[in-house]
């Protein structure tokens, strides 16, 4: 299976990546946490994106494709969340033979609404304050450490990370509706809901 996670920011792609490796043991690969990851060790490229990302703008396709490419090869199992998020970066896996497209069609209202009020742990796990709150406040469930806000996750920058999204990732909708990989699921009910219907979706 190789199925690539589509939707705007906020829109779940993460937590159901996380659930998919679970119940099917695909490779994850989310373009954001190879960056953050980048930024956390100061990279070159780290440096390089870091003020791209916190300004809610896309990092270039050239440095994406060349970041993410690599882990492709040679997998014939894999997810990946928030890659490709332009049609050049579609076109550059062309060749990869992805099984399926899934869309999580979230509105804008309530993406600022979850974003917002996202925190998570230094080790990617994701809490909402409304709807997912940790037992102890301000610290993850699962191993104690302090939750965090992205620096990109404040409203202002939500709000350009969504014309972004509007602007350059939502043609990949019908560039993929063209290929016939593509199938929505409505991303804006409780977790567990949106879950079965995106099992569903891969049935
Ligand atoms: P995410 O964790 O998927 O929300 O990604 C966080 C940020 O990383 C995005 O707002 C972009 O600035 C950057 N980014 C992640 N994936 C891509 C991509 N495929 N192309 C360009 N920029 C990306």
């Amino acid at each position: 299976m190789k199925i690539i996670l589509l939707g705007p920011p906020g829109s779940g792609k993460g937590t159901i990546a996380k659930k998919l490796v679970q119940d099917f043991k695909l490779n994850h690969i989310s373009s954001g946490d190879v960056f953050r990851e980048e930024i956390g060790n100061k990279t070159a490229l780290g440096r390089e994106v870091q003020q791209v990302i916190e300004q809610g703008k896309l990092v270039s396709d050239r440095l994406t494709t060349e970041l993410i490419k690599p882990r492709l090869i040679k997998k014939d199992n894999y997810i990946l969340d928030g890659f490709p998020r332009t049609v050049a970066q579609a076109e550059s896996i062309a060749d990869q033979g992805i099984s399926l497209v899934l869309l999580i069609d979230v509105p804008d209202k309530t993406v600022v609404e979850r974003i917002t009020l996202r925190r998570i742990c230094p080790d990617g796990h994701i809490y909402h304050l409304k709807y997912i709150p940790p037992k102890k406040e301000g610290f993850c469930d699962l191993d104690g450490k302090p939750l965090l806000q992205r620096k990109d996750d404040t409203e202002e920058v939500v709000k350009k990370r969504l014309k972004a999204y509007h602007k350059q990732t939502k043609p990949l909708i019908d560039y993929y509706k063209r290929k016939k990989l593509l199938k929505t699921v409505g991303g804006a009910q409780q977790q567990e809901e949106v879950y079965r219907s995106v099992k569903k979706a891969l049935l």
